[in-house]
């Protein structure tokens, strides 16, 4: 009788959160989302989520509000958002470094990249480059990577912490080149930035798209795109390999999640206004004009995509932390 009471009960109760659920998914946005952002404003990751965010909010009829949450390479703002309750209302915008190489970083990252998350879609994919202050003395990438090799221990570098993406690709830039400069920790590469223009770092590994705007001005100088074909935003900074050092190859990218349990139906909707978004001639030119790379209309804007994608990234960017004999932090 109990038996069969509980039966019923659970029954009902499965059939409420369905209901609950389907309900939930039809009226979905009924308020405003939030987008953590776990980077400080004014960074590639903080850029291109403002962006694709004012978009989405149109295709909506929600507002998706920006949250930045900063702390150990991104892991802290991402912790914040697996642990959100995955209604929908909580996303975030992850990246090459949160989603791929943390794990091989941190002995005690609370997620798992590849399992802990709802893949809504890849934002944009973002070329890295070599950048110095403007009035650092070497003209081009030979002579800096001499000037690394010989005094590369006075030298600053910004990165956004450990496992974020400046973090990891200025660590095969400094093995190649030869260098070991003081790496100074920052919240965001937007900050890097800042203080790179004020002369207190001399360079930086970073997204193309915090730094095309003020490598185009004048402000901070470009010594070389990691990428096989130069930049249509930056059409004059020479390849790594056309600089003279070819090894030096590595994207990254930035993408949206949403936390494990994210109903289906609302996953897709927030994927389809993403994808509305990157196919919205406005919001295109603008990420294009500040060199991001936008995914093809088609598999690669799926969230299915995406998940494959993100394994893919685990698994590399582990190796390659191994390989460089990089110690993963407690
Ligand atoms: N570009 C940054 C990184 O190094 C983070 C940011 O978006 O500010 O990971």
């Amino acid at each position: 009788m109990f038996a069969k009471f509980l039966k019923t009960f659970a029954l009902m109760g499965a059939a409420v959160a369905l209901t609950s659920g389907l309900a939930q998914a039809q009226n979905y946005p009924a308020r405003p989302i939030t987008v953590i952002v776990p980077f400080a404003a004014g960074g590639p990751t903080d850029v291109i989520a403002r962006i694709v965010s004012e978009h989405m909010g149109k295709v909506l009829g929600q507002q998706l509000i920006v949250e930045n949450v900063v702390g150990a390479g991104g892991t802290t703002g991402i912790t914040k958002a697996f642990q959100a309750s995955p209604d929908g209302y909580t996303i975030m915008m992850g990246h090459m470094g949160t989603h791929g190489a943390a794990p091989a970083l941190y002995a005690n990252l609370k997620y798992k990249p590849a399992s802990d998350f709802e893949p809504i879609g890849m934002a944009a994919g973002t070329p890295i480059l070599v950048v110095a202050r403007k009035d650092y003395p070497a003209k081009d990438l030979k002579e800096f990577v001499a000037k690394l090799k010989a005094d590369g221990d006075k030298l600053n570098e910004g990165q956004a912490g450990v496992g974020s993406v400046s973090f990891t690709t200025c660590v095969m830039f400094n093995v190649l080149a030869g260098a070991k400069p003081t790496r100074v920790p920052y919240s965001g590469t937007g900050p890097v930035i800042n203080d790179m223009l004020a002369g207190k770092i001399d360079y930086a590994c970073d997204q193309i798209v915090s730094v095309a705007s003020q490598i185009q001005g004048g402000a901070i100088k470009a010594y070389a795109i990691a990428t096989d074909k130069r930049s249509p935003a930056l059409p004059d900074v020479p390849t790594s390999a056309e600089a003279g050092l070819p090894e030096f190859k590595v994207s990254a990218w930035n993408a949206m999640f949403a936390p494990k349990g994210t109903p289906k139906d609302v996953v897709a909707k927030l994927n389809d206004a993403l994808n509305k978004a990157l196919s919205d001639a406005a919001t295109r030119k603008r990420l294009e004009d500040l060199g991001g790379v936008i995914p093809p209309e088609g598999a690669e804007r799926t969230g299915a995509w995406l998940g494959d994608f993100v394994t893919a990234e685990v698994k590399k960017w582990g190796e390659i932390i191994k390989a460089g004999g990089v110690v993963p932090q407690q």
